[in-house]
């Protein structure tokens, strides 16, 4: 064992070098069936009001206000997408549809409920409100509005109000292709049965579903044994394809430990240790071409909490988002939190609603190894360093994973 020569560099120091050395993508232009979760790359702006005619929102008669009272003649009909092109003259109504255009000279409709028809006569009540039961040109959108902002990511109202101004394609940020790969001479590809002292490779299918629900385009690279050449090989030969390298295990300090010398040796190493519990060798290089590599520790819990800390957070920027982190909300602890001393902890929960108040729990053993501390956990709760702890009963702002 040799000792390691990377300082140790705060959690919080070492996210925001994360952060700095991550560029936003590229954009590229989507028709709207693939626009589902990406992040518009552009303000989006109106081209033109909507509605872009007034439309009826009722079945009825366009009729003029100042003609309450009076019997009129209907002179046509105004149906969605079949419009009436006369003017309603004094005297005079037309019949009209929902979604029908209102026809030049009415400056009302009047409900079929609230009106007396004889042949083509019509009596109207009194009095009739000018503007009524019908929506004006530019009521949602004026020319030139701001519609959506460079940032948002698309879900089903935003892609209905680009249809709806008229656009088929978008500007969309590219997802980050990000390539995942396992390292070390003990793992075996779940499925086969693993021999004397080898373990099943869960770290890979644990960071490919953690990679997509991030919004990323994985890549599946397999296993790496320990072997510096094999290893450099499967690198460079993925790193063509990939704007992000992600890899589990071989960043400790033993011997059979290559991932960050060979990181070393194709770009710049900025975090090689962090004082971090669960996750304290995580290592973080930037390559070639400005692409990242994320060498997260072997153990189960510390790859998936040091992926929630850095990775995620990089993968939010490289897609163009605005909010980079998981919400936050206070928390009262329902049990007593023990502090490591020299390094940020992440202790893994479960909420529950408690009146108006979420309580955590924890979720048993933290063991780094023990993945099922994560199964169902809801949050993330920091535990500063030191030898105080916090004590139930506190409140303390978590990380939200989800709600209950
Ligand atoms: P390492 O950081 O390579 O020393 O790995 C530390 C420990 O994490 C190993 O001894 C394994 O128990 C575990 N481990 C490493 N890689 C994986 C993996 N892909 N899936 C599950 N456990 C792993
Ligand atoms: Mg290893």
């Amino acid at each position: 064992m040799r000792a390691s020569t990377y300082p140790l560099v705060d959690a919080e120091e070492a996210a925001a070098i994360v952060l700095d050395h991550t560029p936003v993508l590229d954009f590229e232009h989507r028709t709207l069936d693939a626009c589902a979760g990406r992040v518009l790359a552009e303000d989006l702006m109106a081209p033109s009001a909507l509605p872009a005619f007034p439309s009826s929102a009722v079945d009825g008669y366009a009729v003029r206000a100042a003609d309450a009272g009076r019997t009129l003649r209907v002179i046509g009909e105004s149906a969605a997408g079949l419009p009436f092109m006369q003017p309603v003259a004094p005297g005079t109504a037309a019949r009209i549809l929902t979604g029908g255009m209102v026809p030049q000279g009415a400056d009302c409709v009047v409900m079929f409920e609230d009106v007396h028809l004889d042949g083509d006569m019509v009596t109207v009540p009194s009095p009739l409100g000018p503007g009524a039961n019908f929506h004006k040109v530019g009521d949602d959108l004026r020319a030139g509005d701001r519609v959506l902002s460079a940032g948002t990511q698309l879900g089903a109202a935003e892609i209905g109000i680009a249809a709806a101004i008229g656009r088929a394609l978008l500007p969309v940020r590219r997802r980050p292709r990000v390539a995942v790969m396992s390292t070390g001479d003990e793992l075996v590809e779940v499925g086969k049965t693993p021999g004397p002292g080898q373990i099943i490779d869960s770290n890979r299918w644990a960071l490919f579903a953690a990679l997509q629900e991030a919004g990323a385009e994985a890549h599946n690279v397999g296993i790496a044994p320990d072997d510096p050449a094999e290893l450099r090989r499967l690198v460079t030969d993925m790193l063509d394809q990939a704007d992000v390298l992600v890899t589990s295990g071989g960043v400790s300090v033993g011997t059979h430990d290559l991932v960050k010398p060979l990181l070393e040796s194709l770009g710049t190493v900025h975090v090689g240790r962090v004082k971090l519990k669960p996750g304290k060798p995580f290592t973080f290089a930037t390559l070639a071409q400005g692409k990242l590599a994320f060498g997260l520790p072997g153990f189960p819990v510390s790859s998936l909490v040091t992926f929630e800390v850095f990775v995620r957070p990089a993968l939010r920027k490289l897609q163009g988002f605005t909010k980079l982190q998981r919400p936050t909300l206070p928390v009262r602890l329902g049990y007593d939190a023990r502090a490591t001393a020299d390094r940020t902890e992440y202790q893994r929960v479960t909420l529950a609603r408690d009146g108006g108040e979420l309580v955590a729990q924890t979720t048993g053993s933290q063991s780094s190894s023990r993945l099922l501390s994560l199964v169902g956990a809801q949050a993330l709760v920091r535990i500063a360093p030191g030898d105080q702890g916090v004590k139930a009963g506190t409140v303390v702002e978590a990380m939200i994973l989800s709600l209950p």
